[in-house]
Parts: C-alpha cells; sequence; structure tokens
C-alpha cells in the first residue's frame, strides 16, 4: 500500500487479505516462541511496520484508527503478530514523538521498512503495576549513559533490534529520574553488558515472544536519550495511550473470531433434532456476545479518533483507559461463552476457540492491568 491514497476500506481488505493468507503457515509449534521475521517482513511489505509513522520516513503516515484497524484485523486470525506489530508501532510513536531530529532521521526509516523490529522494556520483577518504582538505574558518565538492570516479560525480546529501555538516576524516589533511551541490540549484546534470556513458556499468544533482558552497565552513548533526562515516566504513559487502543482493538479481533466460529457450530451442530441455533437460550447468549462486541468496537473508535484528532488532549488518559477495560472485559467473556457454545469441542485445540479464550485472558493483563485502568478512570473521574 502506498499513502495518500490508502483508505480505511483498503487498509482493511489488505489486512484481512495479508492475515488470512499469510499468518496460518505460521501458526505450528516450530515457530512457537519466536517472531517468525519472514511474516514481520510481508507486514513490512504492505506498509504495516510503518503504518503510523511519516511518509518522509518511509511509513504510510496514518493514525491510530488506521493502526487499530490492522490490529483487529491481525489479532482475527492470531493475537501474536498484532501484539508485536502493537509494540512496534509503540516504539515508533514513541521516538517520532520524542525522537530529535537524528534519532528520527536514523531510526524511523529502519522501523518503517521492517528492517528493525522495536520493543518496550519497562516491566521489571520488582515494578510492573507499580511502574513508577523501577530499579532500573543509569548514571551519566560524561557523553555516555551506563544502565544496569534487570526488564522481565519484554514483548519480542531476543528478537527485537531497538528497544525503548526505562531507567531512573533515583530509583524509588519518583516519576522525574526516570529516563528513556534508546537500545541498539546488537552493539550491546556485543559489549557483553545486555543478557536476554530465554522466552517464557507462557499460557498463549505463541507467535508473540517475551523474555527478561539484563543489562550489566550497558554503555550508550548519550545521542541515545529520548526525550530529556526527566521525561522518562511521561514517555512512556503516553507511548500507552496507542498502546491501550491498539490492545483494545486486539481484543475486538479476538472477539470477532470467536463468535464467527460460534456461529458456525451452532448452525451446523444439531441436538434433539435440530440445529443449535434454534435454541432461544443459545441464540441470546449469541446476541449478547455481539453486543458486547460492538459496544467494544465503538469506544474503541471513539478513543482511536480522539487521539488522532489531538493527540495531546487530556482526554486521551480516560478514554485509551475506558476502550483497553471495555474491549479486553468483553473479549474474555466472549471467548468464554464461545468455548461454552462448542460444548466439549470447545475445549479441544483442534476447534481453536480454547485458544482464543488463553489469548483474551492475556488482554486484560498486558499494557497495566484492567484494575490498573480502572484506578487510572476513577483518578481521571476524581480530579475532574
Ligand atoms: C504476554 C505479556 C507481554 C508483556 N509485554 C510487555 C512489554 O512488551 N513491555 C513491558 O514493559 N511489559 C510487558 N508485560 C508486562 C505487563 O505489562 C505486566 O505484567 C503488567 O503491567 C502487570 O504487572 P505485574 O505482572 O508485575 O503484576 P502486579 O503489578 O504484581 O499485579 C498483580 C495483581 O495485582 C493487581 N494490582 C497491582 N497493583 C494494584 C493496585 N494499585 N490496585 C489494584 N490492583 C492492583 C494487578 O491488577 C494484578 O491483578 C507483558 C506481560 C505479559 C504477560
Amino acid at each position: 500500500m502506498t499513502s495518500p491514497q490508502v483508505s480505511l476500506d483498503e487498509l482493511r481488505d489488505t489486512v484481512r487479505r495479508v492475515a488470512t493468507g499469510e499468518i496460518p503457515k505460521y501458526q505450528d509449534e516450530q515457530y512457537y516462541n519466536t517472531v517468525p521475521r519472514d511474516l514481520f517482513s510481508t507486514l513490512a511489505d504492505v506498509g504495516l511496520c510503518g503504518l503510523t509513522i511519516e511518509e518522509e520516513f518511509g511509513g504510510l503516515g496514518l493514525g491510530s484508527e488506521a493502526a487499530s484497524i490492522a490490529i483487529e484485523e491481525l489479532a482475527s486470525v492470531d493475537l501474536g503478530p498484532a501484539i508485536f506489530l502493537s509494540v512496534h508501532l509503540m516504539v515508533a510513536g514513541l521516538v517520532r514523538a520524542h525522537g530529535s531530529k537524528e534519532q528520527r532521521a536514523t531510526v524511523l526509516p529502519k522501523l518503517a521498512s521492517g528492517e528493525w523490529l522495536g520493543a518496550f522494556a519497562l516491566t521489571e520483577p520488582a515494578a510492573g503495576s507499580d511502574a513508577v518504582n523501577l530499579r532500573t538505574e543509569w548514571k551519566r558518565e560524561g557523553d555516555f549513559y551506563r544502565i544496569t538492570g534487570e526488564k522481565c516479560y519484554i514483548t519480542s525480546a531476543g528478537w527485537a533490534d531497538l528497544y525503548i529501555v526505562f531507567a531512573s538516576k533515583s530509583p524509588g524516589n519518583g516519576p522525574q529520574h526516570i529516563a528513556a533511551f534508546l537500545v541498539e541490540t546488537a552493539p550491546a549484546i556485543a559489549s557483553g553488558a545486555l543478557k536476554i534470556s530465554k522466552p517464557e513458556r507462557k499460557m498463549g499468544c505463541e507467535l508473540s515472544p517475551i523474555a527478561s533482558l539484563r543489562f550489566d552497565g550497558l554503555k550508550i552513548p548519550k545521542t541515545q536519550l529520548l526525550g530529556s533526562e526527566e521525561s522518562g515516566y511521561t514517555v512512556a504513559r503516553t507511548g500507552l495511550f496507542g498502546g491501550r487502543i491498539n490492545i483494545a482493538a486486539a481484543a475486538n479481533g479476538v472477539a470477532a473470531s470467536a463468535i464467527s466460529s460460534a456461529l458456525s457450530h451452532l448452525k451446523e451442530r444439531e441436538q434433539f433434532g435440530q440445529a443449535l441455533i434454534e435454541f432461544q437460550g443459545l441464540q441470546f447468549m449469541l446476541a449478547e456476545m455481539k453486543m458486547k462486541l460492538e459496544a467494544a468496537r465503538a469506544v474503541t473508535e471513539k478513543a482511536a479518533r480522539t487521539l488522532d484528532k489531538e493527540p495531546k488532549g487530556a482526554e486521551n488518559r480516560l478514554l485509551s483507559s475506558i476502550a483497553k477495560c471495555v474491549a479486553t472485559d468483553a473479549a474474555m467473556s466472549i471467548t468464554t461463552d464461545a468455548v461454552q457454545l462448542l460444548g466439549g469441542a470447545g475445549y479441544i485445540r483442534e476447534y481453536k476457540v480454547e485458544r482464543l479464550m488463553r489469548e483474551a485472558k492475556m488482554l486484560q493483563i498486558v499494557e497495566g492491568t484492567n484494575q490498573i485502568q480502572r484506578s487510572i478512570i476513577a483518578k481521571e473521574l476524581q480530579r475532574s
């Protein structure tokens, strides 16, 4: 696809074609716990890796609404590619918003072309929901910084070429000490000061591995600071606005896939001499599932459009959390009901709805758990 001609309908059609045509060949154990680089390159070939990056850097220059359409389509086939692309686009968004002219010129073309895969390293063993209290430390040494600490559960760790790493000058003493750094994998590994663990074995989302990073006094040039020495926490927070909308979109894709599987099954399967779809109790379940999905889509679209219209607007904090919570809770409920509607088959791997249920569970946890989203929403209300 090339911009500026790309319409959102064209984007949806293209992503649907690529997702249904390309992803299934990677839904095989040999690819589990890897980011299949061929698949990432295929996404890059149709412009998805640079979807939200300006055209001057090789991207399509589209916004959050377009990203959520693409992510929903990918997730309806498999959550993995939707997640690694979502994180990659979040990294690109942060470089666009906070990067220096040089950083933008160097990094964005590599992210847009798919030469580099981006990752976001905030969570630590002792600081998950409480990210302000992260322990990873930075020290300034002349024209360099040194980073020491550990990150865990990092999407694409081991496959990413660039990490945005958050560290504090004075751990435990407030967000104003947190800075964000661009860490290139190849030189960091070559220096011996970055170690990456094996991927975690997790409940689902097999095509989006997570692993831990260990920094032992990693030395990086001062030009790799993203934003200012005090702005890291703001960088993380603003990145999560778009990220949470993408997670909502992914949840909508997972939920749509569950509804489609359940509907097909109810039409095909007969019990008591009639198709299951004829039972009113099951019809009502199906109707509830669809109602939840369409409500979630509406709030996701509203959050994405608001972010596109006013990227620095105060409403983004509230709307992105609402969208994330509404859509991921809906996906959990819809996928659980889909398993129930398939009966025994719902519990069997071959029928895929159990996979969708495992995928939905992840979405209630990542990018701030749904409890944390609720506390953000409540704080925004208290403030108003
Ligand atoms: C598949 C996967 C991919 C991930 N990818 C990334 C990534 O790319 N980058 C990254 O930085 N991180 C990533 N994470 C980490 C993720 O963002 C964290 O797991 C999440 O923010 C929760 O942190 P935690 O695991 O430490 O849970 P905890 O903070 O220990 O929370 C445990 C429970 O307590 C609840 N809780 C905590 N504090 C409160 C409170 N104040 N009020 C009410 N309830 C509370 C939580 O909601 C949760 O239910 C990923 C995690 C997973 C599982």
